[in-house]
């Protein structure tokens, strides 16, 4: 990225998790071109059968378990939190919806309501009912998902709590939770989908399968595109009484659609995800300094903690001086954040690194 005066920054956060393919990529660019020159928007509600949505929907498809079978586009993270809660509550008949501490899920009122931090929360009450939260990690606070749930929603790995890695164990008792209690589980992938954790979906780090999915963020290669997924049965329960359970004008936007497309196909071709363990593991090696408390990351989803949040605004700062772009987390102020286009070199991960080192402060270096 450079500045207005030419001044050369090199983008460690993608803005946020978004741009997985870097700024600009040419494939997803002509993908943008040539839609906008067939044509633009058509109809909303599905009355007309448009080919880059059922392109993108077969390619989606093909990335997941078989019976996650069903896409619904919307145009944003929230908006794809908000359908999903919709759909979870018109399949189960029911009305409670748990959540995690720390967790993020989006701004609008249903997905505010999930938010697993308070303090982000306040000053929008009332927000929706039935909502309970259970602490992340935790088996026992499972106990408490019973036969008045419908769906339980959570980040396989917590983004703005500053990359939250949970338990193999505990992922896997909260899928049997969620079956015993016919409850349905909600993987929420738009910060951790597309590759960013080095496997397409972040759910497959943990062996269970999730009965919705959602995505955003990376999912464009740059342009705004959500959806939530799930199989054809818990979806179709959404087509009527009433009709047209979820609407959204622009959701499912063609040019959106052929860009996602073309991202799936570049990261696809170039072999990306196979190459993020080798890039977190440099990372990981380079970013060696006393002030470093340690380093969550699984993939390229990562954050280095510091002493403090004086600290982590300080490199921050510094770093925007030397060049390099980097961000804090919502819900965790004494860490870094560092999500790089999984198109990061290996010259470029040393030059980054160094530069994040020399932003540290000096005082800090001793
Ligand atoms: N869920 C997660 C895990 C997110 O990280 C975000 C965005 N930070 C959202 C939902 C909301 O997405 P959007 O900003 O596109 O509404």
């Amino acid at each position: 990225m450079y500045g207005t005066d030419g001044k050369r920054y090199m983008d460690l956060i993608s803005g946020i998790a978004v741009s997985n393919l870097g700024h600009c990529h040419p494939k997803v660019v002509q993908a943008v071109k040539d839609q906008a020159d067939k044509y633009m928007h058509l109809m909303v509600y599905g009355e007309f059968v448009q080919s880059p949505q059922v392109k993108l929907a077969e390619k989606i498809c093909s990335t997941l378990p078989e019976n996650l079978n069903n896409i619904y586009f919307v145009n944003s993270g929230s908006e794809a939190v908000e359908g999903s809660l919709k759909l979870a509550k018109r399949f189960t008949g029911k009305t409670e919806i748990i959540y995690f501490s720390d967790a993020y899920h989006g701004s609008t009122h249903g997905a505010l309501s999930l938010n697993g931090n308070e303090y982000f929360k306040r000053q929008f009450r009332p927000l929706l009912p039935e909502t309970r939260k259970l602490r992340f990690n935790n088996i026992d606070d499972l106990r408490q998902i019973s036969s008045q749930t419908a769906a339980v929603i959570i980040e396989p790995i917590q983004g703005e709590a500053g990359v939250n890695i949970p338990d193999e164990k505990f992922m896997k008792a909260l899928a049997a939770t969620c079956k015993e209690q016919r409850v349905l589980l909600i993987a929420d992938e738009i910060q951790t989908g597309f590759g960013r954790t080095g496997k397409f979906w972040a759910f497959e780090h943990f062996n269970i399968q999730p009965d919705i999915i959602l995505c955003a963020k990376g999912m464009g290669g740059g342009m705004p595109i959500g959806a939530f997924i799930s199989s054809k049965e818990i979806m179709s329960s959404l087509a009527d009484n009433p009709i047209l359970g979820h609407i959204t004008t622009f959701g499912g936007h063609p040019v959106c659609c052929a860009a996602s497309l073309a991202t799936i196909e570049a990261i696809e071709e170039e072999k990306l995800i196979e190459k993020v363990p080798a890039k977190e593991k440099l990372f990981k090696e380079l970013l060696v300094h006393p002030s470093i408390k340690s380093i969550r990351s699984k993939g390229l989803m990562m954050a280095i903690e510091f002493d403090s949040f004086e600290t982590v605004k300080e490199i921050i700062s510094n770093g925007l001086e030397n060049g390099i772009l980097t961000d804090w987390f919502l819900h965790c102020n004494n860490s870094i954040r560092i999500a790089p286009p999984l198109i990061i070199t290996e010259t470029q991960i040393k030059e980054a690194c160094e530069k994040l080192l020399n932003s540290i402060p000096l005082s800090k270096k001793d």
